[in-house]
């Protein structure tokens, strides 16, 4: 049984430390969060397991960190200045900024047409008052250095909307200094920025979010046969990771719906919304994987020319093409997209490892069946009498030694049964019980997150009894 709804989520993670609303003393700032002690942890284990996945344990990947600011030209021949915007509608009557493409549209009109005939309600207020769509472009805009953009146009930046492009613009660089010959691929985690006209759902849709996202450059030709590859991994990865396959489905993007350098994207979709009554309402997307084909590559190269011989990109100073040694051809190299968002993973994975159990007392407990790779605490230390010394001084020496080989913590500030709740409301996996025999026999409790089932181990063999059950690759 995963998470009713995402604020369920949200008030877990509040009251736990995953996640804060952001500057929440001045008012916060909408839909800005700060990741706290344990939301950091998930975080940086998502990131952990999906470039270990990505670059570690394959042959032909390469990892790469870019830049957030970029000259402006990269925004420019990516097409983001002209085409990455959202068409803005305002909301006459309670003022409401609103998507027109998530607006609810029954007429069978195109959007713009809808509104115009009044077939389409404001979802705050209900008036049909609506202005016509007008595009906004989702880049936020910064300045380079002291002179305002508005006085020196070249002082004009971005922050990246997508790392995407930081990989491109070295596709060259890695493929030389790498030796890399096709198909082979660039990884890339960091932030991306985008000024969202509505954003929300907690995590799930903010202005500042990280991506992990992989070009896999390939032959014209074999486009296809990768697209449907690293579909398939991208699911599995996900399973493999603690997703019910129940509550994730793909979607074929509709041509309507590609973005401008897309010939085919599918979204890997999770049911985010399970309460609504429409099932199909229920789905939005975890991740896309789209097939960019050979459009950023030429973009940013300066070798293709127009009909008339003129150079589509005059301000590259590079050619972006490959050359096939074997078969003595150049080419630009198709390019198959997994993108994926850190904090939308991280809102997936809490809510599928949401499960409410009653106690043996006939308590509600809340239990984060989180994979032990992902659960920011693997293992907790917990003296059974924390008035008695020796107690107290083995359980901390257990953290210590423990400590090096997997994430331990201490707690003796409550009972056990409270501290026991409160790491399984949490997802440790484990819990260690330092007792009054154990003093005796060397030997401590250890007890199952899932199962509430305890063994005895000698602190001898508890490392690496430990280190077993949770099989962690790192
Ligand atoms: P959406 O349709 O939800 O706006 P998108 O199709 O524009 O997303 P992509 O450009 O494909 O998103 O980005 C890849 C991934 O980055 C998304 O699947 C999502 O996980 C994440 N992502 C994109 N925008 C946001 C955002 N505003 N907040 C959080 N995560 C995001």
């Amino acid at each position: 049984m995963p998470a009713p709804n995402i604020e369920t989520i949200a008030q877990l993670a509040k009251r736990r430390g995953f996640v804060f609303p952001s500057a929440e003393i001045y008012g916060g700032l909408a839909s800005s969060w700060d990741y706290g002690p344990l939301g950091v942890e998930i975080c940086n284990n998502v990131k952990r397991a999906w470039w270990r996945w990505m670059v570690y344990e394959r042959d032909d990947i390469e990892g790469i960190d870019t830049a957030i600011i970029m000259n402006r030209l990269v925004w420019k021949y990516s097409g983001h200045e002209d085409t990455f915007s959202d068409p803005l509608v305002d909301c006459r009557a309670c003022k409401s900024r609103l998507r027109a493409d998530k607006l609810e549209n029954h007429s069978g009109l195109p959007i713009e047409q809808a509104i115009a005939a009044g077939a389409v309600k404001c979802p705050n207020c209900g008036s049909t008052d609506l202005t016509e769509p007008r595009p906004f472009n989702l880049m936020f805009r910064t300045q380079v250095g002291p002179v305002a953009a508005e006085d020196d146009p070249s002082a004009l930046a971005y922050l990246r909307p997508e790392t995407a492009q930081g990989i491109f613009v070295n596709f060259l660089n890695v493929q030389r200094t790498a030796r890399r010959k096709l198909p082979f691929g660039i990884a890339q985690i960091g932030k991306s920025f985008r000024n969202e006209v509505t954003p929300g759902n907690f995590i799930f849709r903010t202005r500042e979010f990280e991506q992990m996202e992989m070009e896999y450059f390939v032959r014209p030709g074999e486009d296809e046969r990768w697209h449907d590859y690293w579909i398939e991994q991208c699911f599995n990865w996900y399973t493999g990771l603690g997703l019910d396959p129940k509550n994730l489905r793909l979607y074929e993007q509709p041509p309507e719906e590609l973005a401008h350098y897309s010939k085919r994207t599918v979204d890997i979709q999770y049911r985010f919304f399970p309460e609504r009554e429409q099932e199909e309402k229920q789905w939005d997307e975890l991740m896309g994987i789209a097939n960019r084909t050979d459009f950023d590559l030429r973009a940013h190269s300066k070798g293709p020319v127009d009909a008339e011989g003129k150079r589509l990109n005059p301000d590259s100073t590079e050619d972006l093409s490959y050359f096939d040694e074997a078969t003595r051809e150049r080419f630009y190299p198709y390019v198959i997209e997994p993108a994926a968002g850190v904090n939308r993973s991280v809102l997936a994975f809490l809510m599928d490892a949401y499960t409410e159990k009653e106690s043996e007392r006939g308590e509600k407990r809340i239990v984060l069946r989180l994979h032990p790779e992902l659960a920011p605490i693997k293992v907790a230390v917990l003296p059974l009498a924390k008035n008695k010394p020796e107690i107290v001084r083995m359980a901390k020496e257990i953290k210590r030694m423990l400590q090096p080989a997997m994430r331990t913590v201490y707690d003796d500030t409550a009972g056990i049964g409270k501290l026991y709740a409160r790491q399984d409301e949490i997802g440790t996996p484990y819990c260690v019980t330092v007792d009054h025999q154990s003093l005796e026999d060397e030997a401590v409790t250890v007890r199952d997150r899932d199962t509430w089932q305890q063994v005895r181990v000698k602190v001898a063999e508890l490392t690496e009894h430990l280190k077993k059950r949770l099989n962690l690759k790192c």
